[in-house]
């Protein structure tokens, strides 16, 4: 099993957080999204531990909220002593409207309008990580007719390739977000920054890539990171407070995908801080990590039904399921690899090839190609897709005017509604 939340009970049914994936089919209908809270905030607490073993009471574990973003998701980390990214206003107003603490909120993207950050001011954000000029200046100048002095930090690209998928991959010179250090961007824009009566420079961020599995990548860029921070203190006399080192540990999709000691990394990456901050004469400052995905992906599945299996002589077989690409949009976008099992015949040999398919009018709604299932896979048959709990969800779409499904959370051996079904009326709402 991939994850340790996975199991298999008597009746050979898959059991996901000690719950028979069968009969939460069969009682919240399909496709269904479900999420295992108590192995949410496991991860969240991993983080946390890791850190403050590391680092004492100077840190900070931001979610990244793109990751899976509805109200119950908040409280969640509210409750954890999270903090928490988001990259819209539809996010920060999703937050809040969860009771979630504005100043533990973290604002991203970039390209913010004036909208967004007028929002953003209006709410109280605690945090506004800047990734371009225009961005700044704007936000000067509303902050100054607020009378108030605008915590941020700056997104700078430290330049470093992490040979993950080159569409996730962010911390490159060329990337689309951020101030580039090598090419003097990141100076410019710091002594910008603090010549600006409306803004307080906390420090800087950046965020190299995703689904990474080694600390190289993190170990590289606070190379970078604390570099800069010793130039602009010895050029502007400014020691930033904080350096966030963005996201991007990687989790199981597969068997074979290597299993990530987050506690080791975060350890190892602060061993490489505390020394080079000592070789620099640096203050150690604040250390902040955004996971999104290793905080929810393992704590997800996805309930499908089949509807019909269509077999091609010589050719390939197809299993059809009551969902997508509309549910799960990430095989068609980047090819992502997943688990499947079918539910109720989890204890069965897997040894029938078939693609797994979606019901849009796509050839490339394809949830897992070649997939092994039982050879008695047939209408009716429940299948689980494992780890969908980053990215899915928050990146459903109306495509087809299918209807999202329900998000159901686990929790201490109980179930609820976390998202409620969509309905068809739901659909229309917006429609004249
Ligand atoms: C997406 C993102 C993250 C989270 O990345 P994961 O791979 O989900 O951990 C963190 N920080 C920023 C700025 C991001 O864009």
């Amino acid at each position: 099993m991939i994850c340790d939340n996975l199991s298999i009970n008597e009746q050979g049914h898959l059991c996901f957080a000690g719950q028979d994936t069968v009969e939460l089919a069969k009682q919240y209908g399909t496709p269904l999204y479900l999420m295992d809270a108590d192995r949410i905030r496991h991860n969240c607490r991993t983080y946390m531990s890791a850190m403050r073993k590391a680092y004492g009471d100077n840190f900070e574990v931001i979610y990244a909220g793109k990751a899976a973003s509805f109200k119950q998701m908040y409280r969640i980390m509210k409750e954890e002593g999270m903090c928490v990214d988001s990259v819209s206003i539809g996010e920060i107003f999703t937050a809040l409207s969860a009771g979630f603490p504005a100043e533990h909120i973290h604002f991203h993207g970039n390209n913010k309008t004036e909208q967004d950050l007028a929002f953003a001011l209006d709410q109280s954000v605690g945090t506004i990580v800047v990734d371009n000029t225009d961005e700044l200046t704007a936000l000067n100048e509303m902050a100054g007719d607020k009378g108030i002095k605008q915590n941020i930090l700056l997104r700078l690209t430290p330049g470093i390739d992490t040979h993950t998928y080159e569409a996730v991959s962010t911390g490159k010179v060329d990337s689309k977000f951020g101030f580039a250090i090598e090419t003097g961007q990141a100076e410019e824009v710091t002594k910008l920054a603090l010549s600006m009566e409306g803004i307080h420079l906390e420090g800087f961020h950046c965020h190299v890539g995703s689904q990474v599995f080694d600390s190289d990548s993190f170990v590289m860029s606070a190379t970078i990171m604390l570099g800069f921070m010793k130039d602009i203190q010895t050029k502007y006399d400014y020691t930033a407070e904080t350096i966030d080192l963005g996201g991007g540990y990687g989790v199981r999709y597969l068997e074979s995908d290597p299993t990530m000691d987050i506690e080791a990394n975060i350890l190892r990456v602060a061993d490489h801080i505390k020394t080079t901050c000592k070789e620099l004469s640096l203050p150690l400052p604040k250390i902040m990590m955004e996971p999104g995905r290793s905080i929810v992906a393992d704590a997800g599945m996805t309930l499908y039904t089949v509807g019909t299996v269509k077999e091609i002589p010589g050719y390939k077989n197809y299993v059809a399921i009551d969902g997508g690409m509309t549910d799960n949009p990430r095989y068609a976008l980047y090819e992502s690899a997943y688990t499947l099992v079918v539910a109720n015949k989890a204890g069965e040999a897997a040894d029938y090839i078939a693609d797994v398919v979606g019901r849009c009018c796509e050839s490339g709604d394809i949830i897992q190609p070649k997939v092994a299932l039982p050879k008695t896979v047939v209408k009716g048959d429940v299948i689980a897709v494992c780890t969908t709990g980053a990215y899915n969800y928050s990146m459903s779409s109306h495509y087809n005017r299918f209807l999202k499904p329900a998000v159901v959370m686990l929790e201490q051996g109980k179930s609820f509604v976390a998202v409620r079904r969509e309905t068809l009326d739901d659909l229309i709402r917006f429609d004249n």
